[in-house]
């Protein structure tokens, strides 16, 4: 079943989700060679907490940490660790999910750490504009299957891969709602978009093949060739006047305090 929210549930869900940006973004500021991935989360932790949030995926289903850490080859759910150092040349999957005032927050990014090869570059920059198609079919009248599309002609196009074990959702009271949101297939079919609808869209892109494969860890998902693998995600409101992205970071709510 999908729950459309009510303007007021809206702003709620903005509220949870610029907490989601504004500590996503401060992760990607303390990317950097010689930083472990457990520091990334403490810091995450502490941040989301100070904020007044909750961390949502501590906890969900066994998981361990605030932050979902995916370096390089490893293609989302990448658990933090003391031991894992960045180092130049490597990309960061950041993911970051907030429940605050009882609603979700769900937001991912892909950082390079120092300079990356060209083609890694390349990855990042498309699967992001993956992401950007996808928002711009977030319309009310829309069906799911038009984001979809979008995202895989998108990525296809520039000859990478898209992941087709892991989908995007519906977000709200719960962190994954109705209904599923895949990044490939065919225009003009699934759910209609509707106002009130908030859907996390979250691209997976691969430079190689799209397999993946689970690590013994239960959680870590990795390219099967162990290629490099992108992933972005916003969460996005349908609303009369087209997407609402909630979770894209907003200047005065990030220098709120300095500003006043
Ligand atoms: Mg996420
Ligand atoms: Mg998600």
């Amino acid at each position: 079943m999908i729950v459309c929210k009510s303007p007021s549930e809206l702003e709620l869900m903005h509220a949870a989700n610029q907490v989601v940006a504004t500590v996503r973004d401060e992760v990607v500021e303390r990317v950097a060679p010689g930083v472990t991935t457990g520091d990334l989360d403490s810091f995450a932790e502490a941040r989301v907490r100070e904020l007044g949030g909750v961390p949502a995926f501590k906890g969900y289903r066994g998981f361990p940490a605030t932050l979902c850490l995916s370096l390089n080859e490893e293609v989302v759910h990448g658990i933090p660790s003391a031991e894992r150092r960045l180092a130049p040349g490597d990309i960061l999957g950041i993911d970051l999910g907030v429940k605050l005032d009882g609603y979700y927050g769900d937001s991912a990014i892909t950082v390079p750490v120092g300079a990356v090869e060209p083609e890694v570059s390349r990855l990042l920059e498309v699967t992001e504009g993956s992401l950007q198609a996808a928002i711009r079919q977030c319309q009310s009248g829309n069906r799911v299957g038009d984001i979809s599309s979008a995202v895989q002609l998108h990525v296809e196009a520039q000859g990478f891969s898209i992941v087709r074990d892991f989908v995007g959702h519906g977000i709200g009271k719960s962190l994954h709602e109705d209904p599923q949101v895949p990044n490939f297939g065919d225009p003009g079919i699934g759910p209609r978009l509707r106002p009130g609808m908030v859907l996390a869209i979250e691209p997976m892109v691969n430079m190689g093949q799209a397999g993946v494969e689970v690590l013994d860890d239960g959680w870590t998902a990795v390219a099967t060739d162990r290629r490099p693998s992108a992933h972005f995600e916003h969460s996005v409101a349908i609303t009369e006047e087209g997407p609402w992205v909630l979770s894209l970071a907003e200047q005065s709510v990030v220098a709120g305090t300095a500003g006043r």
